[in-house]
């Protein structure tokens, strides 16, 4: 299935042995050699064989110069992205132990507000400036993307970025408003479901990206350096799915214990829960799965780095013999 992604085939002339490739999409319809002339029709498949004469890079050196840049600054903009979260977490986390986490659901910050507010401020900004480097990464990784086909998916993940960064903000406007879940009016709330749809639809565009990522690994560096990307793949299907079961668990849980401990604070329909009723070991749980999925998150944050150092190093001039 994975063969499917890889867009080039390489082969050779009949006629005098030069390199010459093609793309996949093409297999069937026929090519001139650059060498001799003799109309060759390109392949489905890779031919098995050294050609006598090596074909042109796959990527001009130029586009790998860009590619090398755009790289880095994805780089830089992928752990802005981890520390803008572990920012988030570590201040819901001071917030939960300072106030409670029921004050964390209603959006009450107490006597902590400027605080909390320099927080979402750096968060804010963090966000800025990470969506600018990951859009002139993706766009110096163009001229590359270009030569394995893929210019496409680059362009996708470029305006997914900003697409992610506009849901973001405007899923944040009842917290930036401080206005309380129960007082927020319900344009708001509507306002807010657009942010997560928009926000959600930016980060499955940018995984798009992998793509690109593979068919460059598998055009350019060595056999298996493209098992990065499959695996970065595999974490991120178990950590959603983890994710999942763990909120649904989760909040199983905390009705039935809400039952078992106050089954007269037990909500009638369309009422919110009564989360000050819910016992220790209510928040033990929470509190261990929160760990959990982080860990999980960090691990998948590492990996992704790995993919792009990979990706980086792959897009090296090749040596000359
Ligand atoms: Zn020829």
């Amino acid at each position: 299935m994975l063969d499917a992604l890889s867009v080039l085939v390489r082969f050779c002339c009949p006629n005098c042995g030069a390199g010459m490739k093609g793309s996949r999409a093409d297999g069937g319809s026929v090519q001139t050699c650059r060498r001799c002339g003799e109309s060759i029709r390109v392949p489905g498949r890779q031919h098995p064989f050294e050609c006598d004469v090596p074909d042109s890079p796959a990527v001009p050196p130029q586009a790998l110069a860009g590619g090398r840049e755009g790289l880095r600054l994805l780089s830089l903009g992928h752990s802005l992205v981890v520390v803008q979260g572990t920012l988030i977490v570590a201040a819901y986390v001071l917030w939960a132990a300072l106030e409670g986490l029921p004050q964390v659901l209603d959006r009450d910050p107490g006597p902590w507000r400027t605080l909390f507010l320099a927080v979402w401020a750096t968060d804010l900004i963090l966000l800025a400036v990470q969506s600018g480097v990951k859009w002139l990464g993706y766009q110096k990784c163009e001229a590359a993307a270009f030569a394995v086909e893929s210019v496409g998916w680059v362009t996708l993940a470029r305006f997914s970025v900003l697409l992610r960064g506009l849901g973001y903000l405007m899923a944040c406007a009842p917290w930036l408003m401080a206005s309380t879940p129960d007082a927020t009016s319900p344009l708001v709330k509507a306002f807010v479901q657009i942010g997560h749809v928009t926000w959600m639809a930016g980060l499955l565009g940018e995984f798009g990206i992998l793509v690109v990522w593979y068919r460059l690994l598998t055009e350019l560096g060595d056999a298996g350096s493209s098992a990065p990307v499959a695996r970065f793949v595999a974490w991120t299907a178990g950590l959603v799915l983890t994710a999942s079961a763990c909120v649904s668990l989760t909040a199983m849980t905390l009705i039935i214990l809400l039952r078992r401990v106050a089954p007269a604070e037990t909500p009638a329909q369309g009422v919110r829960l009564n989360f000050a009723a819910v016992p220790v070991e209510g928040w033990v749980m929470v509190a261990g799965l929160s760990v959990l999925l982080t860990t999980f998150g960090l691990v998948v944050a590492a990996q992704y780095w790995g993919v792009l150092k990979r990706v980086e190093r792959s897009l090296q001039p090749a040596p000359r013999s």
